[in-house]
């Protein structure tokens, strides 16, 4: 057999599952951060592979001697960087019965519950979320998982695209007059989605924000609408933003969509990181004015428990992505496409082949249910503003721009101006993430360099919160000490 004998997979398998709960048990005592050089996993593995079969305790032994150090403790309790890529237990049972199905489900009949399980999850959660019955199957529109907002964001543009130009562009392609509207704080998978497309960065429209916020401004939105149309360009696709990733602003969709709809462009939400707080009537306001957009993508890999990848992307009218991407050989032909009763979610992605990635997330939702998923977001909530009450309640440090749930951006106050508050800035987060027991990344507001605190690694408890404002404390009492040494 060339393959495993079930024995034998049972064994291992076990062997398996014991080292992933060991790992998870000792993880708060690995460094955050992998400290290898560049090249240093390469040289440790032998460049021959094996000639012969090889004992899968040898694999495993290189696992812990390579690729363990080799690896970013993602979901350390110390890791508040980018946004968490929560990997919960759960998720993982799931993608094992993913994995031992090994179903490839790009068609309703390659598989029928891989395309349903997905349909109810997803018309599920919509509703979960607030999201209305015009994003469920059936009120006429649906959900699908993919792999990455990135994805949903390409395969929006091109459904934007095709309704925008009548289903001209399926035949002739991109005019060279579309327009995108973001802002200067847009995912940049807009700007390669547009790229992808063959538009072109002449098509990005930057939209300004609004007077002393980061978040669109609808009137400077009309404008660049209005100055596109005059110069016979044709709006196509507005992304409104709910949770940025540099600091957490949220464009105000309502008015957003209310401006893009007299032009006939097609509004779309990336909420990829904030929209699963929704989850939580008090963060239910996160989805204002979805009821006006045409889609609304929101990750589950990130902050709702499921290992990457899955991405939820619903649009309101279910035809739209099929109109845009569906493309039908001889031999995908069948009598269930034939009968248009059922979704052929290879229709609503750019490959032809899917994972049976709701297997996963149905995991998560059936082992904490939508109580324990509140519990989940909520808790980090609280830890930030927990950790963002210290940091106004401390003169040696300032919030950038307000929480926004559970991501805190601040700065080191130095005394010394600007300049030295930014330089104190990235010295204390270099340090700190030296140290191994966090791990932070920054960003750049107006200018200024500043600190992300990016709570909600499954692990994440008070305790780690509060040894991080210590750390933050002690770095940045050192490192005022050194500066004003140096004067
Ligand atoms: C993380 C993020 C993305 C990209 O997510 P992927 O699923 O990795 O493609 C897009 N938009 C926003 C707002 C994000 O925070």
């Amino acid at each position: 057999m060339p393959d495993l004998d079930l024995e034998e997979f049972r064994r291992l398998g076990h062997q398996l599952v014991d080292w992933v709960a060991g790992y998870r048990a000792g993880i708060a005592g690995l460094p955050v951060r992998s400290e290898v050089a560049p090249g240093w996993v390469r040289s440790q593995l032998p460049a021959e592979l094996p000639e012969h079969p090889q004992p899968f305790e040898d694999l495993l032994a290189d696992v812990d001697r390579v690729v363990v150090p080799g690896t970013t403790h993602w979901q350390h309790p110390g890791f508040f960087g980018y946004f968490p890529a929560n990997a919960s237990l759960s998720s993982l049972l799931g993608d094992i019965l993913s994995g031992g199905l090994g179903v490839q489900g790009m068609l309703w009949s390659t598989s029928p519950a891989c395309t349903e399980v997905e349909q109810v999850l997803l018309d599920g959660l919509a509703t979960a979320l607030g999201l209305g019955r015009e994003f469920t199957f059936a009120g006429g529109g649906g959900g699908s998982i993919q792999d990455s907002a990135s994805s949903a964001a390409l395969v929006v543009l091109l459904a934007a695209l095709n309704r925008s130009s009548g289903g001209d562009w399926r035949e002739t392609g991109v005019e060279g007059t579309e327009c995108v509207y973001v802002t200067a704080e847009t995912h940049s998978s807009l700007a390669k989605a547009v790229r992808v497309a063959g538009l072109g960065a002449r098509a990005l429209r930057i939209v300004d924000p609004s007077p002393g916020s980061r978040a669109m401004s609808p009137s400077a939105l009309a404008a660049a609408i209005t100055e596109d149309l005059a110069a016979g360009r044709r709006p196509v696709l507005v992304c409104a933003t709910v949770g940025t990733t540099g600091t957490g602003a949220i464009d105000p969709v309502p008015e957003i969509a209310t401006v893009a709809h007299e032009h006939g462009a097609w509004v779309h939400v990336d909420a990829a990181w904030a929209g699963v707080a929704a989850l939580c009537p008090e963060f239910r306001y996160l989805l204002d004015g979805v009821e006006l957009v045409d889609s609304f993508c929101t990750n589950p890999h990130k902050w709702l428990l499921t290992g990457f990848d899955a991405s939820m992307l619903w649009v309101r009218d279910a035809a739209a992505l099929p109109d845009a991407l569906s493309i039908i050989p001889e031999y995908l032909r069948n009598a269930a496409t034939d009968s248009g009763e059922v979704v052929d979610y290879r229709d609503w992605q750019v490959p032809l082949g899917r994972r049976f990635r709701a297997l996963k997330l149905w995991a998560v939702v059936h082992s904490h249910g939508l109580e324990g998923l509140r519990a989940h977001l909520r808790g980090h909530v609280a830890l930030a503003a927990e950790f963002a009450g210290r940091v106004r309640d401390d003169p040696g440090f300032t919030l950038a721009v307000e929480p926004s749930l559970a991501l805190v951006c601040l700065r080191v106050v130095t005394g010394g101006g600007d300049a030295a508050d930014d330089a104190a800035s990235r010295t204390v987060l270099e340090r700190v993430n030296a140290t191994g027991s966090a791990l932070l990344t920054h960003t750049v507001v107006d200018g200024r360099y500043v600190i992300r605190v990016a709570i909600g690694s499954v692990a994440t408890e008070a305790q780690h919160v509060r040894a991080l404002w210590e750390q933050l404390v002690t770095t940045a009492a050192q490192v005022r000490a050194e500066a004003a040494a140096a004067r």
